[in-house]
C-alpha cells in the first residue's frame, strides 16, 4: 500500500469524536453510560426553523447554489450582525460555510504560511491545534490555568507577539472552560491587538449563551479600529441547536471572504439550500427562546458547581457561559482508585468512564492536562445521576 501523506503524521482524529465513539460502543454493549462528553445542546430548536427547511424542500431549487450563500441567508445574517452591534458589514463581507469548522479550516489554509506563528490562549478548543499542524504553522500556546480563571492576560499576549505572529485566535465564551471575558478584560486585550498588524479570528459561536445577566462584549465593540483585521466566525450548531445541519458564517474584510469563496468553490461548492433556509430563519429570529435557554443552562451550571464543591481538592472556576465546566483535578494525580494509579487527566477520565460509566473529555485534548471537561447540556436527570457518580468516584480514591 502507498504511504499516507507526511503532513497527516501529527494530525489525529478529534479527541472529542474519539470519546463519543467509545461511548457509542459501550452503549451498544448494553452499558448505561452517561455522556458529559460532546458539546451538543439538548433542546429542540424553534419550529420556524423546521418550517423554513420544509418550505425549501417543497419549493426550492435542486441546482447548485451561490457559494457565498443565498441572498436570503446573507441578508438575514447582515441583519443579525447589525442587531448584535456590528455596523458597516455588507454582502462582500460575509460568507456561509459548512459549519464553523469548515470556516476555521479554510481561514487557516488561506491565511497562514508555513512557519507563521498563531497565538492561541490555552485551554483551547481541540481542533485549533490540529489546524496549526495541518498548515505547518507554529502554535504559540499561552497557558491560562485555573489559577487565572483560564483567562488570557494582556501581558501574556503582548509578550507573545513577535514579527512572525500572523494570527491571534480568540474564543469567548470559551469551549472548554465556559469563561466569559468582562468588558474591561476585552478592552485590555484589544488595546494590545490594536498596536500589531495581525489577523484576529474571533470564534463567537457561544455569544448568546451567557448567564447571570452578564453581557457579551466583543473586541470590535470596544475597539472598532480592529475591523480591517477582524474575522468573526459563527454557527447555528450551539445557540440554535442544529449541529448536524452544518451551517457556519464568516464576517470579515472582503479580501478574506474572497478566499473563503475560493476554498468553497474548489471543495464543498455550496452549503445545502435546505440548511441555508433554516439558518436564514434562525438569524432573522425571533430569538425569545434564548432567554429560556440561558436560564436552563445556568441552572445546570449551578448543579455542576454545587456537586463539584462537595469534592475536596477540585478547583473549578465558575463558568458564566456556553455549557461546559472545566474542573482542575490535578490534586488527585498520583493517587489510586481500585488499585489503579491515576497518573494524569487521561487516567482519571478513563477510570471514571470504566468504573462509573460517565464520559468526559480529558483536559489534555484542550492543551490543559490538569483538568477535564464536563459538557452539561444533557437532561437534568442524567446530570444529577452523572454528578453523583463523579462525586462517588473521587470519594473512593485513596
Ligand atoms: N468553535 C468552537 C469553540 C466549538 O466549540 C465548536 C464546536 O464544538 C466549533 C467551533 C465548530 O462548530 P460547528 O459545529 O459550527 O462546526
Amino acid at each position: 500500500m502507498p504511504n499516507i501523506a507526511k503532513r497527516m503524521s501529527n494530525v489525529s482524529p478529534s479527541a472529542i469524536v474519539q470519546v463519543t465513539n467509545k461511548v457509542r460502543a459501550m452503549k451498544a454493549e448494553g452499558r448505561k453510560v452517561i455522556s458529559f462528553s460532546i458539546g451538543v445542546p439538548n433542546f429542540t430548536p424553534p419550529q420556524h426553523l423546521f418550517d423554513a427547511a420544509h418550505k425549501e424542500i417543497d419549493e426550492g431549487t435542486l441546482a447548485y447554489l451561490p457559494g457565498r450563500g443565498t441572498d436570503e441567508l446573507i441578508n438575514a445574517y447582515l441583519y443579525r450582525l447589525e442587531q448584535d452591534g456590528f455596523a458597516g458589514y455588507k454582502k462582500e463581507n460575509v460568507a456561509v460555510t459548512l459549519g464553523a469548522k469548515n470556516a476555521l479550516f479554510d481561514l487557516f489554509y488561506s491565511l497562514i504560511d508555513e512557519g507563521d506563528e498563531v497565538i492561541i490562549p490555552t485551554p483551547y478548543w481541540t481542533s485549533y491545534a490540529d489546524w496549526v499542524d495541518m498548515v505547518s504553522a507554529k502554535g504559540v500556546y499561552l497557558r491560562c490555568g485555573a489559577e487565572q480563571n483560564y483567562k488570557l492576560t494582556p501581558e501574556q499576549l503582548e509578550n507573545a507577539i513577535t514579527p512572525k505572529t500572523k494570527m491571534f485566535l480568540f474564543n469567548n465564551p470559551s469551549n472548554p472552560t465556559g469563561m466569559v471575558y468582562t468588558r474591561d478584560e476585552i478592552k485590555a486585550i484589544a488595546d494590545v491587538l490594536v498596536k500589531h498588524d495581525i489577523w484576529i479570528i474571533s470564534d463567537d459561536i457561544y455569544d448568546k449563551l451567557i448567564f447571570d445577566g452578564e453581557k457579551f462584549h466583543h473586541l470590535l465593540h470596544v475597539c472598532p479600529e480592529l475591523q480591517d483585521r477582524m474575522i468573526m466566525t459563527q454557527s447555528i450548531s450551539k445557540t440554535y441547536g442544529l449541529p448536524g445541519w452544518r451551517v457556519g458564517m464568516v464576517a470579515a474584510p472582503e479580501a478574506v471572504t474572497k478566499q473563503i469563496l475560493t476554498m468553497t468553490s474548489n471543495t464543498i461548492m455550496n452549503v445545502p439550500g435546505v440548511m441555508m433556509a433554516a439558518a436564514a430563519a434562525a438569524f432573522k429570529g425571533p430569538h425569545g427562546f434564548m432567554g429560556d435557554l440561558r436560564t436552563i443552562f445556568a441552572e445546570k451550571r449551578n448543579m455542576v458547581m454545587d456537586s463539584l464543591a462537595k469534592v475536596n481538592g477540585i478547583n473549578c472556576p465558575k463558568p458564566q457561559g456556553a455549557f461546559y465546566a472545566f474542573p482542575d483535578v490535578s490534586a488527585y494525580f498520583g493517587k489510586t482508585y481500585n488499585g489503579k494509579k491515576l497518573n494524569n487527566d487521561v487516567d482519571v477520565v478513563e477510570a471514571i468512564l470504566e468504573e462509573k460509566e460517565v464520559a468526559m473529555v480529558p483536559g489534555s485534548a484542550f492543551g490543559e492536562p490538569n483538568s477535564m471537561r464536563i459538557s452539561y447540556a444533557c437532561s437534568n436527570e442524567d446530570l444529577t445521576e452523572g454528578l453523583k457518580r463523579i462525586e462517588a468516584f473521587f470519594a473512593e480514591i485513596q
